[in-house]
């Protein structure tokens, strides 16, 4: 049976001589895998939305188990990140988290939406991209129920002043006198950072001004608290 589905593509895989093998997240469905047949052909008329990137309500029928696509309706193509080598490889290791931390089949409708919003501030000239990666890092890490408790130290619960760790085992920051032996220092500057962007929208980025270090120091912080948690290595030229 034919259905639509609204979603955006994030990895192609060449498959066949003329094929190709889209994972796409989508509202309705969750993370797929299509196959889109002949689009390697100049001829085709969807070979232009089996890329990376492209956001459009995607016209599938089933086969078998899985789907072919028939037709595509492009929303948009957030082609402004693919002409900036810097914006790609943020853009880029977006759609890349989200390939790894989604099982295939299973809804993430708040994932899907925030992926969403993160790409289209990724377009934006006047908002940094790694802010935004940052923030949306936090916001897997909260939709995983990996939300790290920015208050009181996760252990005695007493308030969080001076030095500060972060254990990685956990994801909780933690006071001096609980830390564990292989806890990481958590510098004041990322806390606070983390802090900002937790109580920030996707849409108030730009009002962030942080040091080039601490943006730095702060995005390197998350990657290492994400690969930590799914073992996975995204783009190691973030850390
Ligand atoms: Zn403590």
């Amino acid at each position: 049976m034919d259905t639509t589905v609204k979603g955006v593509v994030l990895k192609t895989t060449e498959y066949k001589d003329n094929d190709k093998l889209l994972t796409i997240l989508t509202l309705e469905k969750g993370k797929i895998l299509v196959k889109a047949r002949g689009v390697k052909k100049s001829t085709s008329k969807l070979k232009a939305f089996c890329q990376s990137f492209c956001f459009a309500d995607f016209e599938l029928a089933s086969s078998g188990a899985g789907y072919v696509l028939t037709g595509v309706n492009e929303i948009e193509n957030f082609y402004n990140l693919t002409t900036n080598i810097d914006k790609f490889s943020y853009a880029f290791c977006v759609l890349e988290l989200v390939d790894k931390i989604c099982a295939e089949n299973q809804e993430y409708i708040s994932i899907f939406i925030d992926m969403l919003k993160t790409l289209q501030q990724m377009t934006k000239d006047n908002v940094d991209c790694r802010l935004v990666l940052c923030k949306f890092i936090l916001s897997l890490l909260n939709h995983e129920g990996f939300n790290i408790n920015l208050n009181k130290c996760s252990n005695c619960k007493s308030p969080l002043v001076s030095d500060l760790y972060f254990d990685l085992n956990r994801g909780d920051v933690l006071c001096p006198a609980c830390k564990a032996l292989d806890s990481i220092i958590l510098e004041k500057s990322v806390f606070s950072a983390l802090k900002i962007l937790s109580g920030c929208d996707f849409d108030r980025l730009s009002t962030i001004k942080l040091s080039n270090g601490i943006i730095e120091k702060t995005l390197s912080f998350l990657v290492k608290n994400i690969n930590f948690k799914y073992e996975i290595k995204i783009n190691s030229i973030f850390l």
